[in-house]
């Protein structure tokens, strides 16, 4: 079994959605046989990130100010790092980013982690946008926005071409949970597919590694991403690894097992571990 997950989350400074501490998270993998835990706390930043709708003003986690993200991402990379020192097994700081593909963003991206020095860096898409970035939705609260049900359905696109572009990016050292959207009753109709195939398209010319996200088993029945589509990426060869998106010590090696047996059941060839420099 993997005895390792670099997707999980922690409350640092009172500002993240993780629901325990650094240390309780490193105490919990430990005790669960983990050798290895990555922390990747949400990079979530844009400049339009408070202009597009109230509720994201209002959320902790969401970053407008580029000066301000960069101290509260750098303070939390330390404090991972300092905690990493005497931990019992190798603990790393990386970040879950929600990636976009402006040069505006990336070259303020680029300023954040060139000071935050995180270890790695996980892409993720949990946004829909309007092409220029001047509308960046964040899917959590999509409900409090007044977009309507037909321009959500017309900016999914972006949703998959985001994603497209983050695997382009070479940004990440693997792309996380390729179908979240499903969460929301998002990109569910079988007119999607075609993207989901562009997607895998890319994986496979980038070689870019993906995770299983054990996390849908509990929030929606289904892991991420589709069967269909890991079946389709080991046709491929393309390199996988299982994350348990961890957001308490409940969900360390949450279903490893049942991953594992899924993967087994394919005969998954190609597994990827995170290759960390420090
Ligand atoms: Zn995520
Ligand atoms: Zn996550």
């Amino acid at each position: 079994m993997q005895t390792f997950s670099y997707h999980t989350h922690t409350n640092s400074f009172g500002l993240f959605d993780g629901h325990n501490s650094v240390s309780e998270m490193i105490d919990a993998a430990y005790k669960a046989g983990y050798t290895e835990l990555g922390i990747s706390n949400h990079l979530i930043y844009h400049p339009n990130m408070h202009t597009s709708s109230e509720a994201q003003k209002n959320d902790k986690m969401f970053h407008a100010d580029k000066q301000k993200a960069k101290e509260i991402m750098t303070a939390v990379v330390n404090d991972i790092k300092e905690k990493a020192q005497t931990a019992p097994i190798k603990v790393y700081a990386g970040f879950e980013v929600d990636f976009f593909p402006s040069k505006r963003w990336r070259d303020d991206f680029e300023e954040i982690i060139s000071a935050a020095k995180p270890d790695y860096l996980i892409g993720s898409t949990h946004c829909i946008r309007t092409a220029d970035e001047s509308l960046v939705l964040n899917l959590y609260h999509l409900k409090e926005s007044n977009c309507s049900a037909s321009m959500v359905e017309e900016l999914m696109v972006n949703y998959w071409q985001n994603i497209i572009e983050s695997i382009q990016s070479g940004y990440f050292d693997f792309i996380a949970h390729l179908d979240v959207c499903k969460l929301f009753n998002l990109g569910v109709e079988p007119k999607w597919d075609v993207w989901k195939r562009k997607v895998i398209d890319t994986l496979t010319e980038y070689n870019q590694p993906y995770e299983l996200n054990t996390s849908g088993w509990r929030k929606v029945g289904e892991q991420h991403p589709h069967l269909w589509m890991i079946e389709e990426l080991n046709h491929r060869q393309v390199p996988l690894i299982i994350s348990d998106d961890a957001h308490t010590v409940e969900h360390i090696a949450y279903d490893f097992d049942r991953a594992e047996s899924l993967l087994q059941s394919i005969n998954y060839k190609n597994r990827h571990k995170p290759k960390i420099k420090i």
